[in-house]
């Protein structure tokens, strides 16, 4: 009798046995659809096996073979036996998500795209928009060499270097050999720009796009466009990382220190670092490009692990990076939130018809509501932090759960009439510039103006031609764009990241204020960017007024040596939550117990998160660290064997391996 080994998207780790009938043709990366309880469901056909754990009576046999997409290849498959073994996860869960969610389920394809012909072969023009400067030439030349074989390159470029246009050239090289490349980026939908670069630098090229928000159609035309091997170059967020590809040939990861490449659900995986994996597999060259490296792929780059390429300055002739300066928040004071001297620039600014930024990261009017009288502060009931004022709706909302309420009349406990707002985020700020600058136009961009898509986009084109005089934004105007008329960048509240306790806070702060300033000046206007402050000694920013991420990221790794942190210790975080802390709490405890000590895994105690209550259920985390990574690998597969074992009703719990968050 044949059997086969299925992987099935149920959450159990393990693979099930099914018997192949003997006129089916079935081969290991085939979908399948099995019978499996009193259900049909979708799998994938792992591997062959001569005997089973089951007795033959109880074997039930395949249904059938899904031929619609192409079988899965050997590689692939291999891959995510990486990935499952390496972020702890049962195979099944991490095969059969990595396919478009039409391709789980029953339903046939649908007829847009069985209709579709295929795609003639996908052409290989490239047109190039500048020559190359001499640093771009040579890291060009230099990752050229190693096509063909796997390599990481760590391409340090800071901001408005060019490059793009570097992984346009080696995109080109490998299109003409034959290859795929794969593109990824933190977030597509926001940043439109590099799709139209993309299309019109390779215009007979198949350019399959793929993220999370697209449609069920385009998603699986997409997928599979990419799994046939008739598109060239595939962009796409994380998750594209998991998209077969028979002809992989290069990877570019663009702002590989970007936060969002790390899922946060299910297969918790870093995108960069899969990506990294999958380049080995592979055998083919990675490319890490970003103006503020990550520290892992920093110490990486000194260590030898990933060579290192340098662009210091920036394409454009005549271009140069801005000028960084801080204001003294103690000695020129504040009015609604901006010293004097940022409102006289963003002034001159006007009058010159030239464009501001102002970046506050904190969206909403403001982030308390609160009664003088009795210090009552409007608080999430279901999670241990305070509601954010969006004053133009009137409504109060968690940034957290995302609860709702409206805005009390009176203070519910003691019936006080004038309730004020304190602090701000990017609605208050907008209406003070309003005020300030009745004759400007102002305009915010946050995660609330983006969230109806197309006027998200016509809103930032308007910005790239020159529209709005002023612009109010967060991070998410921070990514990527490139708006010529920008000149002048004010940071309002820079210093609550300073003294975090998360030991990343600087890390981050430092990329996004990088980020920030990059917007600036990226034409031959030179730009100016102004960090309001009430530390303006503090080193971070001394590294930033000096452009000087090596000086920066040489202090903190430094203190990350000393202090025991990654990238010289790997970690791995088991998270619980309850309804009762002392559950979540308690399970981690037994967690703990349940696998042998070790002398090269740290196993620290149980403790609750910060922000402890979240969307009504409480949680806890139990920290887990090691130098070694094979150790941390062993300790974390026998951890799983004891959590996937235990019955633990009422309770939620997941494995993070490299975690980068821990609110
Ligand atoms: P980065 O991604 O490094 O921030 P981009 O690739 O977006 O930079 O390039 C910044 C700007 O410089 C773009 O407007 C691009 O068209 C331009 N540019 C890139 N390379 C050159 C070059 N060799 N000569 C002139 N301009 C260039
Ligand atoms: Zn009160
Ligand atoms: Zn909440």
């Amino acid at each position: 009798m044949n059997l086969m080994r299925v992987a099935l998207d149920v959450p159990l780790a393990t693979l099930f046995d099914y018997e192949v009938p003997d006129l089916l043709e079935l081969q290991p990366g085939d979908r399948v659809v099995v019978p499996f309880g009193a259900r049909t469901r979708v799998g994938i056909a792992i591997e062959t096996a001569q005997h089973s754990e089951v007795s033959p009576e109880k074997l039930k046999p395949v249904a059938r073979v899904l031929r619609d997409a192409p079988r899965l290849s050997r590689q692939w498959l291999e891959f995510m036996r990486f990935l499952a073994a390496y972020y702890q996860r049962p195979l099944g869960e991490t095969v059969v998500h990595a396919l478009p969610p039409r391709l789980r389920s029953l339903r046939p394809l649908p007829k847009a795209i069985r209709q579709c012909a295929p795609l003639p072969p996908s052409g290989t023009r490239f047109v190039a928009r500048h020559t190359l400067t001499p640093a771009q030439t040579e890291a060009v030349s230099r990752m050229r060499a190693a096509l063909g074989r796997f390599q990481v390159f760590l391409l340090h470029g800071v901001t408005g270097s060019g490059k793009t246009e570097v992984y346009f050239r080696l995109i080109a090289e490998m299109l003409a050999r034959g290859a795929q490349a794969l593109v990824l980026v933190p977030e597509i939908g926001l940043t439109p720009q590099l799709e139209s670069r993309v299309r019109e630098a390779f215009p007979q090229t198949h350019v399959a796009v793929l993220h999370s928000a697209l449609e069920d159609v385009p998603r699986t035309a997409a997928w599979l466009s990419a799994a046939r091997g008739d598109a060239g170059i595939v962009l796409g967020t994380r998750l594209a990382v998991l998209a077969p590809l028979p002809r992989l040939g290069l990877v570019v990861v663009d702002e590989e220190h970007d936060g969002s490449f790390k899922q946060q659900e299910g297969l918790r995986y870093s995108g960069r670092d899969a990506a990294v994996a999958r380049a080995k597999l592979d055998g083919c060259p990675v490319v890490l490009g970003t103006a503020t490296p990550s520290l892992e792929s920093w110490q990486n780059g000194l260590a030898g692990r990933y060579e290192t390429l340098s662009i210091p300055e920036r394409a454009v002739p005549g271009a140069r990076l801005p000028q960084v300066r801080t204001v003294d928040l103690r000695v020129e004071g504040e009015q609604h939130g901006f010293a004097p001297s940022a409102i006289a620039a963003i002034g001159q600014r006007l009058a010159r018809a030239e464009q501001s930024l102002v970046f506050i990261n904190r969206r909403g009017y403001a982030p308390v509501l609160a009664c003088d009288a009795c210090g009552w502060a409007a608080g999430c009931e279901r999670c241990s932090t305070r509601l954010v004022l969006h004053a133009a709706d009137r409504r109060l909302r968690c940034h957290h759960c995302g609860a709702e309420a409206p805005i009390p009349r009176a203070c519910p406990t003691c019936g006080n009439l004038d309730l004020h707002a304190l602090g701000r985020g990017t609605q208050r700020v907008e209406e003070t510039l309003g005020t300030l600058f009745p004759q400007a136009r102002v305009l915010r961009i946050d995660s609330d103006s983006a969230r109806r898509r197309h006027e998200h986009a016509r809103r930032l084109e308007g910005i790239h031609r020159g529209e709005g005089d002023i612009l109010v934004g967060t991070q998410l105007l921070a990514k990527g764009h490139d708006f010529p008329a920008l000149t002048l960048v004010c940071v309002l509240n820079a210093d609550s990241a300073l003294f975090s306790t998360d030991y990343r806070a600087a890390e981050r702060l430092f990329a996004t204020l990088s980020q920030v300033a990059g917007r600036a000046g990226r034409r031959e206007t030179p730009g100016e960017v102004l960090v309001q402050t009430r530390f303006p000694q503090h080193p971070l920013f001394a590294a930033l007024v000096r452009h000087d991420y090596a000086g920066f990221a040489a202090a903190q790794l430094a203190e990350r040596e000393a202090a025991g942190f990654p990238p010289f210790m790997f970690e791995a975080a088991l998270r619980a939550e309850a309804r009762k802390l002392d559950a979540a709490l308690e399970f981690l405890r037994q967690a703990a117990r349940a696998v042998a000590a070790r002398e090269d895994v740290i196993v620290y105690d149980p403790v609750p998160h910060v922000i402890t209550r979240r969307a009504g259920a409480e949680r806890a985390q139990l920290l887990m660290q090691s130098a070694s990574r094979p150790a941390l690998q062993e300790h974390l597969r026998a951890l799983s064997e004891h959590l996937y074992a235990v019955h633990a009703p009422g309770l939620h719990w997941h494995l993070d391996v490299d975690p980068i968050e821990f609110d």
